[in-house]
């Protein structure tokens, strides 16, 4: 059965590009996180990624930890904790990213009742502005940290080019390394990770600039769409296109290409402006805004344009295409990052995993 709209899953693609970063980074001395979230932790993708090469596996969701609970890697939860969810996070995850010593009080006191180590790793702020403590808290932070029970601090990371779009250098991913160094004369804590960011970071690989104590990368979007993201490079030897998703054509007309009548307002209440190119010929795919958005697609036959969208439908030009399309006919996109979250969330696009 060709269900659509679907996105279409080629798990070898998947399994390359984990291999080709994995042995990337092992050769700097760096132990890959494999980021889940952008395909919701579907099992057999996760378990692609670990026969890839990964460490550790990480999320920011709570709920994703339950599908890859039977994996045997330590789980890292991205996402700073919620306070209402220390009881889920202590028991389904082995590290969390924290800044707050409110919360990590709370994950002390929930190890404990649960007889177990919780560990963590303090997210600094090196200047992206999302998550993080500003540099001149790290130690009197961590002063608070060493006395609580339940609690193992085994890292810094810092998360960079989220959104603040900051590019991570020798200079700041520098700084980290400084703290770490800093800890382990004021606190004689020697780090087990230092988790020098995302696919952002890893550039500073090809330069030669990564600096040298970072130890730990958290990898999402390079792995499932091998592109770092720094600059939007495509990582040589990668597939970029190991997901795509499928959609069929419900309507093919010749229209003009100027709507008739006063224009008001579309679907999404913006007002829409049109080129006259005369009469084309258009498709209509059953896939809409509430599945993905569609600036982030890309169609694989590169003689289509995009020309709208409303909630369910996607209407596209296939004049200049030198395919004779008909109707019940199936047309593929590559996808972006944006569209790859869509996808895998809409319980109306079916997964095929291939
Ligand atoms: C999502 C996320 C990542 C992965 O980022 P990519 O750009 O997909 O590699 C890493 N760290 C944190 C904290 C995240 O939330």
């Amino acid at each position: 059965m060709n269900n659509c709209p679907r996105i279409e899953i080629d798990l070898s693609k998947i399994r390359t590009n984990t291999k080709i970063l994995t042995d990337r980074c092992k050769k700097a001395g760096i132990q890959v996180a494999g980021v889940t979230k952008g395909f919701c932790a579907v099992p057999q993708i996760a378990e692609a990624l670990v026969e890839g090469g990964i460490a550790m596996l990480a999320d920011s969701r709570l709920e994703n930890f339950d599908k890859i609970a039977h994996i045997p890697l330590p789980k890292i939860l991205l996402r700073l904790p919620m306070i209402s969810q220390v009881e889920k996070v202590v028991s389904l995850v082995d590290i969390s990213l924290n800044s707050e010593l409110s919360t990590i009080k709370k994950l002390s006191e929930e190890s404990l009742k649960q007889k177990k180590i919780h560990k963590i790793i303090l997210m600094i702020d090196l200047g992206d502005l999302r998550e993080g403590i500003w540099n001149n808290q790290v130690i009197e932070t961590i002063e608070e940290i060493v006395n609580l029970d339940g609690i193992k601090l085994i890292g810094v990371g810092t998360n960079l080019t989220c959104y603040g779009g900051v590019i991570p250098t020798k200079n700041n991913l520098g700084l980290l390394a400084d703290f770490a160094k800093e800890i382990l004369e004021k606190f004689q804590i020697q780090l087990e990770i230092i988790s020098g960011g995302n696919s952002s970071s890893l550039y500073l690989l090809d330069r030669e600039e990564m600096p040298k104590s970072i130890n730990h990368l958290r990898l999402g979007e390079s792995i499932v769409l091998g592109r770092e993201t720094a600059f939007g490079e495509a990582i040589p030897g990668t597939y970029q296109d190991a997901f795509r998703l499928v959609a069929e054509i419900i309507e093919l007309k010749e229209k003009p290409s100027v709507p008739i009548g006063e224009i008001g307002m579309d679907a999404f209440g913006n007002k829409p402006v049109f080129e006259d190119r005369g009469i084309r010929k258009r498709a209509i795919l059953a896939v809409g805004r509430q599945d993905v958005s569609v600036n982030n697609l890309i169609p694989k036959d590169e003689k289509i344009s995009i020309l709208g969208a409303s909630s369910d439908h996607l209407i596209i030009d296939v004049t200049d295409s030198s395919k004779e399309y008909a109707v019940g006919d199936e047309v593929s996109f590559n996808i972006e990052y944006g569209a790859l979250l869509q996808l895998m969330t809409s319980e109306y696009v079916y997964k095929r995993i291939i």
